[in-house]
């Protein structure tokens, strides 16, 4: 007999099925045993009634979460029995064979049957394996695989060519304090901490180009909203006029990323009772225009023409309100804060560069790259770095490079501030902090 998956049992009325799953709760009634059996595609409820005990001799066995398979009737509830917007509440299987599959060594260490789940985040994450059981916890890395895949297709939509740089190097680069050093044979490597130098180089080539790939950190942070391995969604392209054509070309590939979500992802976010964010033009506001909107309308000074966490969720709020958009771009940031490969203002202060906030958090950051040879190695040379440490990098624009510029978003962030989770580790499956190592 063949599989059957539980979202096509309700075309399957009085027939007989083989389902394959994980019992999500067990539950006594007399003689009764009622078992809500869930599987990749959904969950429905089975009844073991004491006719059958005999041949479903194992359902003695079945705790909260065993593996089981079974061979039932598909029977139609009567509609006072139906959940409210249940795919498969209709139905409900009669047993009448029961097989466990894989026998448990040990109770849980966590109930994953509570409709939320109810555990704090040290707990949640020191149990991961079986947190993930919880249809609500999976619903979030659902999410994430259809970001993932949509960030792709909105790439190859705009004739971005897919690469993958290497993660190890031997040098570090970028003024260096926050990368990870690593033995490599006789020698020290590092772990890149963005692929930069990378895709600079490989949209000089394919003119467009995206990379979905791991990034690296060293930096003791403890906050909500990093973490010291992070998946980035990082994009680069060539011929292009100035930083406004990259600005455009993020909205674009973010707008259309999120339409997958609302496509297939309806379920899961309901979960989470989570809205897209609304498709209008993101504003852009020049940095020193933020700051001046917060000293005005918040009362909010700030230090070295730069913008906090409070500051970035403060604009947030007030672009919010006035414009209705969940997004804004905040341009034009000063040399001093940006690296040395971005690209200045006419006026010499300021730099054709940009971050992109999602809600109240930093989700991406981006500019015009310098692709001048000479005005690259004296900015290398102003920030007080060697250009010789450069080298290999700068072979790209010692034979002539077209002008270009890109992006670096933090995926686990999108999926943080679209769901409202509390931490950004709520989105990793396995997330690496300054004191966590493992699972
Ligand atoms: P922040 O100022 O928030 O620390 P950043 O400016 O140092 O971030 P970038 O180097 O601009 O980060 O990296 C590009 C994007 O990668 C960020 O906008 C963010 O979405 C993501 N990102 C950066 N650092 C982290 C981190 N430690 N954990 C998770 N995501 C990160
Ligand atoms: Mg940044």
């Amino acid at each position: 007999m063949q599989r059957t998956l539980i979202r096509e049992v309700p075309s399957q009325v009085g027939k007989e099925v083989l389902l394959k799953g994980w019992v999500s709760v067990r539950r006594d009634h007399g003689k009764l045993v009622f078992l809500d059996v869930r599987d990749r595609s959904g969950s429905v409820q089975v009844v073991v009634l004491p006719n059958h005990l005999e041949s479903c001799a194992a359902v003695h066995e079945v705790r909260n979460e065993t593996a089981i398979s079974l061979v039932g009737k598909v029977n139609e509830r009567p509609a006072n029995a139906k959940k409210e917007g249940e795919l498969t509440g209709g139905v409900e299987i009669e047993a009448l064979e029961l097989a466990i599959l894989a026998k448990g060594e040990e109770d849980l260490p966590i109930d994953v049957s509570s409709a939320d789940l109810d555990v704090n985040l040290d707990t949640l994450l020191n149990n991961r394996t079986v947190s993930l059981r919880h249809p609500k916890i999976q619903a979030i890395f659902r999410l994430y695989s259809l970001l993932l895949a949509g960030y792709d297709q909105a790439c190859r939509r705009e004739e971005f060519v897919e690469i993958k740089t290497p993660k190890i190097l031997s040098s570090a680069t970028e003024g260096g304090a926050n990368f990870f050093k690593i033995k490599y044979f006789d020698r020290e490597a590092y772990l890149a901490q963005s692929p930069q130098f990378y895709k600079q180089a490989g949209a000089t080539v394919f003119e467009r180009v995206f990379e979905i790939g791991s990034v690296f950190r060293a930096e003791p942070h403890f906050t909500s909203r990093h973490v010291n391995e992070y998946v980035g969604l990082d994009g680069e392209m060539a011929f292009i006029d100035g930083v406004e054509d990259v600005m455009a070309m993020l909205e674009r590939i973010m707008f259309s990323t999120f339409v997958s979500f609302g496509e297939d992802g309806a379920a899961e976010l309901d979960r989470y009772a989570a809205h897209l964010p609304p498709q209008v033009a993101i504003p852009r506001i020049r940095l020193s225009e933020a700051l001046r909107i917060l000293k005005e309308e918040y009362g909010k000074e700030v230090e070295n023409e730069d913008i906090d966490g409070e500051g970035e969720r403060m604009i947030s709020e007030y672009v919010s309100k006035k414009y209705g958009s969940d997004f804004v771009f905040l341009t034009h940031y000063p040399v001093a804060l940006r690296p040395f490969y971005s690209m200045p203002s006419a006026d010499g202060k300021y730099t054709e560069t940009f971050d992109l906030l999602f809600r109240g958090v930093e989700i991406a950051s981006g500019g015009q790259r310098i692709h001048e040879y000479r005005m690259l190695v004296d900015s290398i040379r102003r920030k007080g770095l060697d250009p010789e440490q450069f080298r290999d990098y700068l072979d790209v624009f010692r034979y002539g490079a077209p002008a270009h510029g890109g992006w670096g978003l933090g995926s686990e962030r999108i999926i943080q501030k679209l769901l409202g989770l509390g931490s950004i580790k709520e989105a990793l499956l396995y997330p690496r902090d300054v004191k966590r190592l493992s699972p």
